[in-house]
C-alpha cells in the first residue's frame, strides 16, 4: 500500500480558476519525490489539499490509509509540513514553537525527541530565544524542527531552498538523507531542476494544474 494515494484530484478556486485537474499519484513508503513546476503550476495547492488546508473540488487523498477529508486528525498526524511562509508566533520561544504540534496531535511530550530535533537543526543554543529575535534562516530551521516534532511519516517541504543560505541548504540535504534512512517519505516542491536532481528518487512535473510527467530521476535526466 502506498503511503500517499491521490485519486482524481481537482481544485477550482472560488474565483473560477482551475488550479488542479485530474491529478492521480501514488507515493511509495520511504520515497523522496520532487514535484517540479513553474510558479503558478499548482504545487502549493496540491500540498495544501494533501495536508487538509484546502478542500478539493473532486477526488481523494489518503495518507497511510486515512482519508484527509474524513479522517483529518489521523491523516494529518502522519504529516509534517514545512510551509514556504515564515509565519510563527513572534513572542513564543523556539522550544515552545517546536514542541507545540505534539500536543495538537494528542501525543505525549517527548523532551528527548525535541532536544534531538533542535540539535539536528543547530537550534539547541537558541532554544529559549523568542521567534522575533531570529533571522529568516533561523526561523526556517524552527519550522523544519516543528514539522519533525511529532515524528511524521511523510514530510512536505514547500520550496525548501528558496532564499536559503548554503549552510542551511546542506543541512537540509543531510536531514533528508537521514530521514530516508529512517523510512520517512519526503515530498518537496521546487522550480529548480537541479534541486529535483540532487534530492529525489522520482520526479513529477506539474504544469497548469496537471501532472504531465512522472519519472524515475535517472530516466528523466537521460531525457533532458
Ligand atoms: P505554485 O505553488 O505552483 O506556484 P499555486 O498552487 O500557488 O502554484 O497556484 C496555482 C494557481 O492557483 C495560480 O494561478 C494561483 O494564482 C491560483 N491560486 C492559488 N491560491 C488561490 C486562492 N486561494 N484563490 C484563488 N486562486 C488561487
Ligand atoms: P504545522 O505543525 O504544520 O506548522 P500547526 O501545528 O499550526 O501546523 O497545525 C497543524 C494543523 O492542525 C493545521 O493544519 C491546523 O489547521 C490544524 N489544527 C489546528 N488546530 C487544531 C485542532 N484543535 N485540532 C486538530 N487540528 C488542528
Amino acid at each position: 500500500q502506498p503511503i500517499l494515494s491521490i485519486k482524481n484530484l481537482s481544485k477550482t478556486y472560488a474565483s473560477g480558476l482551475s488550479a488542479l485537474a485530474e491529478v492521480d499519484l501514488d507515493i511509495a513508503r520511504g520515497e523522496i519525490f520532487a514535484l517540479l513546476g513553474p510558479n503558478g503550476a499548482g504545487k502549493s495547492t496540491l500540498i495544501n489539499i494533501i495536508c487538509g488546508i484546502v478542500t478539493p473540488s473532486t477526488g481523494t487523498v489518503t495518507v497511510d490509509g486515512h482519508d484527509i477529508q474524513r479522517d483529518y486528525r489521523a491523516a494529518r498526524a502522519m504529516i509534517g509540513l514545512v510551509p514556504q511562509e515564515l509565519t510563527t508566533d513572534a513572542f513564543e520561544t523556539v522550544r515552545k514553537t517546536v514542541s507545540f504540534s505534539r500536543g495538537l496531535f494528542g501525543l505525549p511530550k517527548n523532551p528527548d525527541h525535541i532536544e534531538r530535533v533542535l540539535r539536528d537543526l543547530s537550534l539547541w543554543e537558541k532554544r529559549d530565544s523568542r521567534m522575533m529575535q531570529l533571522s529568516g534562516g533561523m526561523k526556517r530551521r524552527v519550522l523544519i524542527a516543528k514539522a519533525l516534532a511529532h515524528e511524521p511519516r511523510v514530510l512536505f517541504l514547500d520550496e525548501p531552498t528558496a532564499g536559503v543560505d548554503v549552510e542551511l541548504r546542506q543541512d537540509m540535504w543531510r536531514l533528508v538523507r537521514r530521514l530516508r534512512e529512517q523510512g520517512v517519505t519526503v515530498i518537496l516542491t521546487t522550480h529548480y531542476i537541479e534541486e529535483a536532481e540532487e534530492m529525489a528518487d522520482r520526479v513529477g512535473v506539474i504544469r497548469r494544474g496537471r501532472i504531465i510527467l512522472v519519472e524515475e530521476k535517472a530516466e528523466l535526466m537521460r531525457k533532458l
